[in-house]
């Protein structure tokens, strides 16, 4: 017999939280997800009244259920979206994201800008494989710098007062784990949830942080949200993929041990950063003046690693 949700204990249970031993129906759980959306948002102080907020939006399962989380609790607050998709120009993976975000935005009524690598850097990322010396910078790090950038620079022309991404807790303790292995342990100091303001005014903000992407995969499918699930054909060569696996494989046989991280990895994060304070990354980038805790910053070098190979075939 099917047991009964432990919230409402009127319907039946349809997902069996691990780490906390709850079993929810799916309204319930459906609530909880937001609930803990809301508190996150309240817990770090990521948005104020009346802001307007840009939201990165991908066609994935996070992004779609990030807009459609925002857009429902924005109401109240009223704060004003607008979804800011990125065209890395990846041909066959990118197209039917494309068409799942229009449509969404359409349904949800909510203003959609695109913006592409191509008329940004110059480059797709086809081309950019294509262009990057194969024994560096690995797809996922160039098409990385390069949507942060897009993101920065789209949310400051659309003058949003808050750029929102769907970086999830899984997304967290891999980018953590990335940082320590590559020895960019000053980046810990920064990736502490609370929002920095940079020197252009926007804030970044991470709303579904404290979420496992699992859960998050359970409500985008029972809110009815259409999401992209093909993989894009560069995601192989990142140490990401390895990491998340090493998280999964040790939630399986420690519930809640993410979480654990999560806390634990935050406080590493504060340390660093209080040692690390005469770090500013106010500074700005000699070639294009934006943001950069570096002398020349991490898109400058991309791009110009790429046209020096360009000039080089
Ligand atoms: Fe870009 Fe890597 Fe994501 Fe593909 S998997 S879209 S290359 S960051
Ligand atoms: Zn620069």
């Amino acid at each position: 017999m099917m047991s009964l949700c432990n919230k409402c204990k009127k319907k039946n249970a349809v997902y069996h939280r691990r780490y906390s031993g709850e079993l929810l129906c799916k309204s319930c759980f459906i609530y909880s997800i937001e609930k803990k959306t809301l508190q996150t948002i309240s817990k770090y102080s990521m948005l104020s009244f009346g802001q307007r907020i840009a939201v990165g939006v991908s066609g994935g399962k996070d992004s779609l259920a990030l807009l459609h989380v925002l857009k429902k609790v924005s109401k109240n607050n009223n704060n004003e979206i607008i979804a800011i998709t990125v065209d890395e120009g990846i041909e066959g993976y990118r197209n039917e994201s494309l068409s799942l975000v229009k449509n969404f935005c359409k349904e949800e009524e909510i203003q959609l800008r695109i913006f592409s690598y191509k008329d940004l850097f110059g480059s797709s990322m086809d081309e950019a494989i294509l262009e990057r010396p194969s024994d560096k910078f690995s797809s996922c790090s160039i098409c990385g710098t390069f949507r942060r950038r897009a993101l920065d620079l789209a949310s400051i022309s659309l003058n949003a007062d808050v750029l929102a991404t769907a970086h999830n807790l899984d997304d967290y303790l891999q980018t953590f784990m990335i940082n320590l292995f590559s020895g960019d342990v000053d980046r810990i100091g920064w990736m502490y949830p609370r929002p920095i303001e940079y020197s252009s005014g926007l804030k970044k903000i991470k709303p579904f942080v404290e979420l496992y992407e699992s859960e998050i995969v359970f409500y985008a499918f029972h809110s009815g949200i259409e999401f992209q699930t093909d993989q894009c054909p560069y995601m192989n060569e990142s140490i990401r993929s390895e990491f998340r696996s090493f998280f999964n494989d040790l939630e399986k046989t420690h519930p809640g041990i993410k979480y654990n991280c999560f806390n634990s990895m935050n406080k590493l994060s504060k340390l660093v950063k209080s040692v690390e304070n005469n770090h500013n990354m106010k500074n700005t980038c000699l070639n294009c003046g934006e943001t950069s805790s570096n002398d020349i910053c991490s898109v400058c070098t991309t791009i110009q690693m790429l046209e020096i190979n360009k000039k080089n075939f």
